[in-house]
């Protein structure tokens, strides 16, 4: 069917280039407009599909004639063709806000400071495990536009992040899940952290009484925002430890519960495939999405023994004379590196270090007093890091390099220690970004 309707797109990355693609299947007059270099793959995908785009720049007339903007997340609100935008009334969603109005699927969503890319990955396991026919999308892999436009799932798993859920106002899920709140990201958000919890509280918007809210009640700005809004949904509470009308916590023998309605489920954190606190509250919010989902108890339970883990995330690497190696190259802030150094058993090397924004450490200062024997510093201004530990950690060395930090760490480990590479910073000093940081501590851990 014919659809003349404008559809600009600003932005054309991963998921901008999936929003053309839907848009032009869906008949719309489709135009692409992208400030920068497009990717030779994005660029080719338009071709193929016959979409009109401009790279290096906005033509703004080209622009404003639009009644749809779809904004990919990467773009601020402050750049002026945004500004443009707004001052003219015209509407802007993100790409999941477009793609949801072409799916009857069912959307298991994911938000939260930390945690979204594991749990999502988690939770679409286990729902292929138990033979859903199901897509991950969001942050993750292939674009959920692009998806709609060319899989039939019956089910997505979502990762949002605040600046998908900016553009969000109709779609609903029906299963929202709220990991944790951090301040984050909070340049994009007016230094306001209020702003940045109105966005991730966009995940329960439009709920009924018929979806599910899933969310950690031992995390304070979670719980306190709850007091304010009104949400119709079934409330799924987790927490560690069981205070009130949470649905799953963990008990002083170490077993995880899931019980709410006709469920009760149990199995024990040593056998849960992903270790530390963070990743048994990970755990918790996939195990309730599973049983929402009516997924049988031994494959919940099998799916939660068996997950691999995401590269980059607590990952382990080796042993080398009785040294384990962990990349945890994905902790760039300090809420997730204080989890990566909770959840190391025995005496760590930490390699931290890289582009410091604005971090405060003193959330560390306990745990490093008591886990950490030497500090290995990866960056190319190591000056806060040692501002902050000087007084607080015997041994600590400066690298400029992948090899020199490891090869440091590993004289400095003795047998049954850790070392830890989480940053707690930006990677964009020394290497190209957390995934190049992540693969060169790989590699140099199997040259020693
Ligand atoms: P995101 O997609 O939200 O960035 P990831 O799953 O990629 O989250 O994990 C990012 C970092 O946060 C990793 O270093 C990981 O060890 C840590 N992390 C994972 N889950 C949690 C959690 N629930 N709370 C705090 N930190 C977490």
């Amino acid at each position: 069917m014919e659809n003349r309707e404008r559809i600009v797109i600003l932005g054309a990355g991963e998921s901008g280039t999936g929003s053309a693609i839907l848009a032009k299947q869906k008949g719309f007059d489709v135009f692409v407009s992208d400030s920068g270099r497009i990717k030779p793959v994005y660029r080719e995908m338009l071709d193929e599909n016959g979409i009109i785009y401009e790279s290096g720049g906005h033509t703004e007339r080209l622009i404003v004639n639009a009644n749809e903007i779809i904004k990919s997340p990467g773009i601020s609100e402050n750049t002026p063709i945004v500004r443009v935008i707004r001052k003219k009334g015209i509407r802007i969603i993100s790409e999941i806000e477009f793609a949801g109005r072409y799916t009857t699927a069912k959307k298991i969503c994911i938000t939260g400071s930390n945690g979204k890319t594991t749990t999502t990955s988690l939770i679409h396991h286990m729902m292929r495990k138990a033979g859903l026919n199901v897509g991950m999308a969001g942050n993750v892999g292939k674009s959920f536009a692009y998806q709609v436009a060319k899989e039939n799932y019956d089910y997505y798993v979502l990762e949002l992040s605040s600046f998908q859920l900016d553009g969000m106002y109709e779609f609903k899920a029906d299963i929202a899940i709220l990991l944790n709140i951090t301040p984050d990201h909070l340049d994009r958000y007016n230094y306001d952290l209020q702003n940045y919890v109105d966005s991730k509280f966009r995940i329960t918007q439009n709920l009924t009484e018929d979806e599910y809210f899933v969310f950690c009640s031992d995390d304070e700005i979670t719980i306190k925002e709850l007091e304010r809004i009104v949400s119709k949904a079934v409330q799924l509470p987790f927490a560690y430890r069981k205070k009130k009308d949470e649905v799953a916590w963990i008990d002083y023998e170490d077993k995880m519960h899931i019980e709410f309605d006709d469920v009760d489920f149990s199995m024990s954190v040593e056998e849960l495939a992903l270790k530390g606190k963070h990743n048994s509250y990970n755990s918790m919010a996939a195990g309730i999405a599973g049983n929402v989902l009516k997924i049988r108890n031994d494959v919940i339970r099998e799916a939660l023994m068996d997950f691999q883990g995401v590269e980059h995330r607590l990952e382990s690497v080796l042993t080398i004379h009785g040294i384990n190696f962990m990349n945890d190259s994905k902790a760039t802030n300090v809420n997730s590196t204080w989890y990566a150094l909770e959840s190391v058993r025995g005496n760590i090397v930490w390699i931290a270090g890289g582009i410091d924004k604005g971090n405060n450490y003193s959330e560390l200062y306990n745990l490093v007093e008591n886990k950490v024997k030497a500090l290995v510093c990866l960056g190319k201004d190591n000056s806060r890091l040692l501002e902050a530990f000087r007084s607080r950690i015997e041994t600590i060395v400066e690298t400029q390099s992948m090899d020199e930090a490891v090869k440091t760490a590993y004289y400095l480990a003795k047998n049954e220690d850790t070392v830890l590479l989480s940053p707690a910073c930006a990677s964009f000093d020394l290497f190209e970004n957390y995934e190049d940081r992540g693969r060169q501590f790989k590699a140099a851990v199997k040259r020693l």
